[in-house]
């Protein structure tokens, strides 16, 4: 069960690390990690220095996500970061071969998640996004302990049953005293590329209506949209591949609001 304040373990700051915002969700599948790499390149576009570590040892998507085939260097004891489109990156799945799962332990986890962050030698960021594993069990709970978090973001999809998993979220956040700067609402309205007219396929305004119930603010809506998909399997998200695009404003809005 969550621990209570008094039981949270003093987490010393990260030298040369700024801010630290996790991006998190209730479940998996809702966009979490589509939404923290955008949300990531786009506080680099407003000038920020920024890093991105995917602590989603389960499913690392990362490479995938910026289509990163290197593995990273050591120095003196220390993981270089690699770069790609200007922020700093690591991910378990740099270390790790394809399609070979994870079945690890917690205690093991918990190392893994302590050395991603601490023994990385992530040089001066004034943000590192941190994509969490989904869900709201005891490796999500060890990073929000481990790591100084500034606070957290939750992603959320417009539908019901998302909605109750991001409340749970949200309650483990609280439960270890880590502020929610707030919902995001992905995979909102779907515009047809044909006809033009929105669809709320997954209805729409949920996230926002909770987040009003739940005292905590809306960030933002990402739409539902195609270029999102096959620009994140392409390994050059949205935000980079046309920073032109509607969906790339719609992340650097998010980001403005953070
Ligand atoms: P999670 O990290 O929550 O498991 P992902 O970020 O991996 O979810 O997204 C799941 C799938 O949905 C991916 O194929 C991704 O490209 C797609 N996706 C995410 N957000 C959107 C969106 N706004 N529009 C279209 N496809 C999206």
């Amino acid at each position: 069960e969550a621990p209570g304040r008094d039981m949270r373990p003093m987490s010393a700051a990260i030298p040369g690390i700024k801010t630290i915002i996790a991006v998190a969700s209730g479940k998996g599948g809702v966009g979490k990690s589509t939404t923290a790499v955008n949300l990531a390149l786009a506080l680099r576009s407003l000038g920020l220095k920024t890093g991105l570590l995917d602590a989603d040892i389960y499913g690392p998507s990362l490479p995938r996500l910026l289509n990163i085939t290197d593995r990273p260097e050591i120095r003196d004891d220390r993981v270089i970061p690699i770069e790609k489109y200007g922020i700093k990156t690591m991910s378990m799945g740099f270390l790790m071969e394809e399609d070979n799962p994870v079945i690890w332990r917690g205690p093991m986890i918990v190392t893994a998640l302590m050395q991603m962050s601490r023994e990385v030698d992530w040089g001066e960021l004034d943000v590192l996004v941190l994509d969490m594993p989904p869900g709201t069990g005891d490796a999500q709970l060890t990073m929000a302990q481990q790591v100084p978090l500034q606070g957290a973001v939750i992603v959320s999809t417009p539908q019901d049953l998302a909605l109750i998993d991001a409340r749970k979220g949200l309650k483990m956040f609280k439960n270890v005293d880590v502020p929610i700067f707030g919902i995001i609402e992905n995979m909102s309205v779907f515009i047809c590329p044909h006809c033009g007219k929105p669809s709320n396929i997954f209805g729409h305004g949920g996230a926002e209506a909770d987040a009003r119930k739940l005292g905590v603010p809306f960030l933002g809506a990402i739409p539902l949209h195609m270029e999102i998909r096959e620009t994140s399997d392409e390994g050059t998200p949205v935000v980079v591949a046309n920073p032109d695009s509607p969906h790339a404003a719609a992340y650097r809005k998010i980001a403005l609001n953070i």
